[in-house]
């Protein structure tokens, strides 16, 4: 008996990542070649939430690869959101600056809108601000959530055709699936998809699952996405990323994500790998909009 199985690809996110931060890295050296000023990109953390803490230290190591100025300040949990708001104004008044990002999950008595609120949009490098969301929607030029913006690198680095097929985000947040669908279904290269946007009310997410050509999976479930809910040829982009408990590592977890991708991978088109996926691609995404920051304010200074 003879078994077939669709020839299946990895989307690499260390390929991909790799070659957006060797561009960057190519102007980066330009411009320290030429004695200009470089981009510079501010973080700031409160408390001492160990995932934050290995995001923002991924996020600065990278910035020295490449060779952005970076620098990560750290607050105490108790801060008030005065305070804080305060700490992310002097960094929007400092002209060195091109991009903040203030490291999300805050402590339970600050709002993450009203701070989000507070940074100013041209250095708002994470997306998140209410006047990106509506650039975003509009379909203007705008700083685009590092997520989905690295999940639409990965999809046009690999060339995966999108006109016209049927992608199925799941999950809603304003970080993750939102904008990921208003990407899909935009008028773009790698957008022009109907899009279903699913989440946690959603019913028979087993049948709209199976009609999908593209599947974003984005809920934080470990092994969510079974094989019984995609189709032969699909194309399966996993954003999730859990820790769950692993005696046999030394830091006492492993990362999963929301595919099973033992069982999905043999059945897909194209799929990306946790880790190794979409998590390198959000960060080379954080540091393309880190340089449209700093390039659109050294225009605005000329
Ligand atoms: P979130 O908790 O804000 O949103 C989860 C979404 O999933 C919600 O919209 C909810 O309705 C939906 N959902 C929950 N259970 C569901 C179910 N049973 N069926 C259908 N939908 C369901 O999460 P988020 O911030 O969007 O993150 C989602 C995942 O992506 C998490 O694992 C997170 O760690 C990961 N993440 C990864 C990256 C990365 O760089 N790869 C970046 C951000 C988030």
């Amino acid at each position: 008996m003879f078994f077939t199985f669709a020839p299946m690809q990895l989307l690499d996110g260390k390929i991909v990542s790799q070659s957006v931060k060797d561009t960057l890295k190519i102007k980066v050296d330009e411009l320290k070649q030429s004695g200009k000023r470089l981009p510079f990109l501010a973080a700031v953390i409160v408390g001492n939430n160990g995932a934050s803490e290995t995001y923002v230290a991924s996020k600065a190591k990278n910035c020295d690869e490449i060779g952005f100025l970076n620098k990560t300040i750290r607050l105490d949990e108790s801060i008030t959101e005065a305070a804080l708001i305060k700490v992310v104004e002097e960094l929007n008044n400092d002209n060195k600056i091109d991009g903040i990002l203030v490291q999300l999950p805050l402590p339970q008595h600050i709002n993450n809108e009203r701070i989000i609120n507070a940074i100013d949009p041209s250095k708002d490098v994470d997306g998140f601000h209410p006047m990106s969301t509506g650039k975003l929607i509009q379909g203007s030029p705008a700083f685009i959530p590092a997520t989905p913006y690295g999940v639409m690198l990965m999809l046009e680095h690999y060339k995966i055709e999108t006109k016209g097929k049927h992608a199925v985000v799941i999950g809603r947040s304003n970080i993750v699936g939102r904008p990921m669908s208003i990407l899909l279904s935009q008028q773009n290269p790698y957008g022009n998809c109907t899009v279903t946007l699913c989440h946690s009310h959603t019913k028979n997410l087993k049948e709209i699952c199976l009609q999908a050509d593209i599947i974003v999976a984005a809920l934080g479930i470990p092994g969510f996405l079974t094989a019984d809910m995609v189709k032969e040829n699909a194309v399966v982009i996993d954003v999730g990323i859990t820790r769950v408990a692993d005696e046999t590592k030394k830091s006492g977890f492993s990362i999963k994500g929301d595919v099973d991708f033992e069982h999905v991978a043999p059945k897909s088109s194209y799929i990306t790998p946790v880790p190794g996926g979409v998590g390198l691609m959000t960060i080379a995404a954080l540091l393309k909009n880190t340089f449209n920051a700093y390039e659109a304010r050294e225009t605005n200074m000329k």
